[in-house]
């Protein structure tokens, strides 16, 4: 998506309406300096007041993310691009969530084994160490509840009798038996246990 292209496009379209800055922020309720952001492609006007911004400057929506007049015959084929590349975006961000969730998950084993284990060596048995060991437990628990979280938030995991992709509870998920994320599972659709795949589309 081109932020430039589409604020130069509000620009013009407000101009044509013969309206200022001021006014249009005025009849979304919003400051002048967020439509400055939007002319100049520093940001894209939030989803909430798309579509008034939209029915004030009489373009649809599919026009203003293209930055652009479409001719009826071009109409189609610009909303499938543009339906693709949100598409794209969510996967892409999918993947980044997924992966920051993993190295915070091993950062966090690590730190926890090196701590019980400085913790050991240093103050031997005692309560300090007892206090310590309690302590990034529960932290290490915490960070691996919110990384199962993550985990069964984003994608599906796929049966690998029927291809069926389900998502399961948080509990269900805890409890099955996993290797890396890959879980067995039973699914809902055919109702065998398998070693259910994780997948992110
Ligand atoms: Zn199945």
């Amino acid at each position: 998506m081109d932020l430039i292209k589409i604020g130069r496009f509000i620009a013009d379209c407000r101009k044509e309406k013969e309206i200022t800055q001021e006014q249009l922020a005025e009849k979304l309720y919003i400051t002048d300096r967020a439509v400055s952001k939007w002319e100049r492609g520093l940001s894209l006007p939030d989803a909430d007041k798309m579509l008034e911004l939209c029915n004030i400057l009489d373009v649809s929506v599919n026009e203003l993310l293209n930055g652009e007049k479409i001719m009826q015959e071009d109409y189609e084929r610009k909303t499938e691009e543009l339906l693709v590349e949100f598409t794209k975006k969510d996967e892409e961000k999918d993947k980044q969530l997924f992966t920051n969730m993993w190295v915070l998950l091993i950062s966090t084993f690590i730190f926890y084994i090196t701590i019980l284990i400085l913790g050991a060596i240093t103050l031997g048995e005692g309560i300090p160490f007892g206090i310590i060991t309690v302590v990034s437990t529960i932290i290490f628990v915490c960070v691996g509840f919110y990384a199962l979280k993550i985990e069964v938030d984003i994608g599906y995991y796929e049966c690998r009798k029927c291809y069926h992709k389900f998502k399961p509870s948080y509990l269900t998920a805890l409890i099955a038996p996993h290797a890396h994320t890959t879980r067995y599972l039973k699914c809902p659709e055919c109702g065998k246990r398998t070693m259910a795949k994780k997948v992110l589309k």
